[in-house]
């Protein structure tokens, strides 16, 4: 197993703390990961910086191909890619490779292409006599910090732009699940030009800390909590660092009393649940009308009911176990209160599965209410909560935008009007109409309210790491 850094083009032994990494199936110990020390996470900042005046200057057309290799070499390698990634997550392997791996490649094969046509305004004499030009140019050192639930494609979600805007790049993964990006790191390192691609592994507190409060990385951009953002971008403050943060989410599913019933209770079958709920955009706090609400919680807990999991190589497998044994005790901590308010029923699932691996059954939680802790806060497992809501406009946007998150929402109805209505009111990044959880590259993904104001992917996502210019000419 590949444990190096990569600093400065070079494989490097980390010298800092060692973290453990385990097989969430399992729960055995598979790999001791030594971090970068602060001499090595400062080593990577200065390189960064001395590769940026060269990787700047190079044509979008040279980090394009550049981009290219990388997505053709996880293609060429998704087999491997993907069974690494699953044992240190615990994904089903066949749904790391069918549905995740494409999406990595397409993302690096989409900034591959954006850098190429960067738009703007055009150029303009508003003072007489003078041309006025905008520049989109890089911010320069960029440090990244990344969360353990998508390593690979949050690594895709952020290298990709970062570097085809022109950026030179720290990248941290999670202490949970760095093995892929470090299994990566030798193919980076003859790719790209010394600096321009360093990765250290390590902790939040001490690699990801040393990064955010760096004086010489000009933008750290995080996805993680909403509590890690806070502590960044306190530390961000002592050079002013831009920051492009994606926090937590927790996605309200709004169902209307003439939506397809058999059509939302797949999609939250699928998508509550898809990768144990541990996603951002989870569709995990559904509000039914109350003409449909009996039926559809009744439908949507026989559908959970069949969810398949436990074995991550059985190719039906859906849904990975928790990543910690001490996430499994946080997430069963949201339940077993959940539970204790007296008013919520427990339709299915609603415990930890038996076992050494940190399996969470598949839980339905119905009779919640708007101010219950289940409907407020991310409990980031497959647990979905089921409120009753009296069919109107108001009433949905109110409880829906009534959450300090503002990521993902969606939307379930045959009226035109009344989606769009609900589409032009609601706080989220994201409203889908009739479906949930649709992350296409060419469209930006970010939140509102405490999710953060960083956009992932799109032209948007490639914008987040420039800055705009203005050159004046006198004529
Ligand atoms: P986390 O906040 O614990 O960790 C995320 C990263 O931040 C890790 O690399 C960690 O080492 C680092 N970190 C932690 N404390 C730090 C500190 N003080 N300074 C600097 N870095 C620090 O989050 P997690 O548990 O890995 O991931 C789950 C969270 O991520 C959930 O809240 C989820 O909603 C969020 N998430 C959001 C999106 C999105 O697109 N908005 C996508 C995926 C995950």
């Amino acid at each position: 197993m590949q444990d190096k850094l990569l600093i400065n083009g070079a494989l490097i032994a980390g010298e800092g703390s060692i973290e453990e990494i385990v097989n969430p199936e399992n729960g055995e110990t598979i790999a001791r990961i030594p971090g970068a020390n602060t001499a090595q996470v400062n080593d990577a900042v200065l390189a960064a910086e001395q590769a940026f005046a060269s990787w700047s200057q190079v044509t979008p057309a040279e980090r394009s191909g550049l981009l290219a290799k990388v997505a053709d070499t996880i293609e060429a390698r998704a087999e491997e890619l993907s069974r690494l990634e699953s044992l240190d997550t615990g994904k089903p392997y066949q749904r790391m490779l069918e549905d995740e791996i494409p999406a990595i490649v397409d993302c690096f094969r989409f900034y591959a292409s954006a850098c190429r046509l960067m738009s703007g305004s055009a150029a303009g004499e508003y003072f007489e006599g003078m041309t006025s030009m905008i520049r989109r140019d890089p911010v320069g050192v960029v440090a990244q910090i990344s969360p353990w639930n998508y390593p690979l494609m949050m690594a895709a979600w952020k290298i990709a732009p970062s570097l085809a805007a022109g950026n030179c790049v720290i990248f941290k993964p999670s202490e949970n699940t760095p093995l892929t990006m470090l299994e990566l790191a030798p193919f980076f390192a003859e790719l790209f030009p010394p600096g321009v691609l360093n990765i250290v592994a390590g902790n939040g507190p001490e690699v990801g800390a040393e990064l955010a409060k760096h004086p010489r990385v000009r933008m750290i951009s995080v996805t993680g909590s909403v509590n890690t953002g806070k502590e960044v971008l306190k530390l961000a403050a002592g050079n002013l660092k831009r920051t492009h943060f994606e926090l937590g989410g927790k996605a309200p599913v709004i169902i209307f009393d003439d939506a397809d019933i058999k059509d939302a209770v797949e999609t939250i079958r699928s998508y509550g649940y898809y990768n144990a709920g541990q996603d951002c955009t989870a569709a995990c706090r559904v509000y039914v009308a109350e003409r449909i609400y009996d039926e559809f919680a009744t439908e949507l807990a026989k559908a959970v009911s069949t969810i398949k999991y436990g074995d991550i190589n059985d190719p039906e497998a859906e849904i990975p176990p928790l990543i910690t044994a001490r996430h499994l005790e946080r997430v069963d901590g949201f339940v077993k209160r959940a539970v204790a308010t007296g008013h919520i029923e427990v339709l299915c699932g609603g415990k930890p599965v038996d076992g050494p691996g940190f399996f969470y059954e598949p839980t339905i939680l119905k009779g919640a209410l708007q101010q219950d802790e289940i409907v407020q806060q991310e409990a980031f497992g497959p647990v979905v909560s089921i409120t009753k809501f009296d069919n109107t406009i108001e009433q949905a946007i109110e409880w829906a935008n009534d959450c300090e998150y503002g990521l993902a929402s969606s939307v379930w109805t045959k009226d035109v009007g009344r989606a769009h209505a609900m589409a032009a009111r609601l706080q989220y990044g994201a409203t889908w109409i009739n479906t949930h959880f649709m992350l296409p590259n060419e469209m930006p993904h970010g939140g509102m309210k405490q999710t953060g104001y960083g956009k992932d992917l799109s032209m948007y996502g490639l914008e987040d790491y420039t800055i705009v210019r203005h050159v004046l000419v006198t004529h």
